[in-house]
């Protein structure tokens, strides 16, 4: 960190810096399920067995690093003078890691709620039609997915990413590990694969890769699931009816089978 503040401003840390730690953290965590998914390794964990084309994977490729540079990068640079207005530092020295833990569990809880909304509201006829299909034309997610939407989604969604951080100003170290962690945990919402070590198997509230893979194979008017994080908003309002009754019926056929042996 010494050696960062030392060497770069403020401006190319926030802006530069937080780019190419997004960059470097989403492909190399979304690329391995690419090949992952060509190579057929795992496949017993994969949750469709349906498969990508490469043609499809390299459309999402060259898409995202379109957006990434146009829509991101922008972004990021004008949202830059909020967070100095908010508060944010970038110098020594760090914050406690409690002041740290609580914004990051303030931001996930905040960030789910606001996606939870807004992602229903995209899923209204006119602005899944005209916005958010782009982001439903892969029905089997892989990784690199989870950032594939029309420019005016990722804006619009992103907003709930960027809330928290900009209500409370954080440390930027405190950004850059929320960016890292969110960025880590929607690449594995979409990944497409369930492991016996997946996160949601050992934390019931947090949805995962079988919570949000069921969002993207079933048509956008029956589908359910629309939180980003946890399980209970969906759970409130009433949205995880199918997803849930899926579930009984699943884990009613493997008693069943279970008997039959
Ligand atoms: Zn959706
Ligand atoms: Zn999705």
């Amino acid at each position: 960190m010494q050696y960062l503040v030392t060497h770069f401003s403020d401006f190319q840390l926030a802006c530069l810096g937080s780019f190419f730690l997004h960059e470097s953290v989403f492909f190399l965590s979304g690329l391995p399920f690419i090949y992952l998914e060509r190579a057929g390794w795992l496949s017993k964990y994969k949750i469709q067995p349906k498969n990508n084309t490469p043609a499809a994977q390299e459309k999402c490729i060259t898409r995202l690093v379109l957006y990434h540079l146009c829509v991101n990068l922008p972004v990021m640079i004008f949202s830059y003078p909020v967070f100095r207005f908010m508060g944010m530092q970038s110098s020594l020295p760090l914050p406690s890691w409690k002041t740290v833990l609580t914004q990051i569990i303030f931001y996930f809880i905040l960030e789910d709620f606001v996606f939870y909304w807004g992602h229903r509201v995209l899923h209204t006829k006119w602005l899944y039609k005209h916005v958010h299909s782009v982001h439903h034309e892969y029905a089997t997610p892989f990784g690199l997915t989870s950032e594939y939407a029309h420019p005016a989604e990722i804006l619009f969604l992103g907003f709930a990413t960027i809330l928290g951080p900009a209500l409370t100003g954080p440390h930027l170290m405190t950004l850059w590990l929320w960016m890292v962690v969110r960025v880590l945990e929607t690449v594995e919402a979409h990944c497409g694969y369930h492991f016996p070590w997946s996160f949601s198997n050992f934390l019931p509230i947090y949805g995962g890769a079988d919570f949000h893979d069921y969002h993207h194979r079933l048509l956008y008017t029956k589908s359910g699931n629309y939180a980003s994080t946890f399980v209970y908003m969906d759970w409130i309002f009433g949205t995880d009816k199918g997803y849930r009754k899926l579930k009984a019926l699943k884990s009613g056929h493997m008693e069943d089978s279970g008997k039959e042996m």
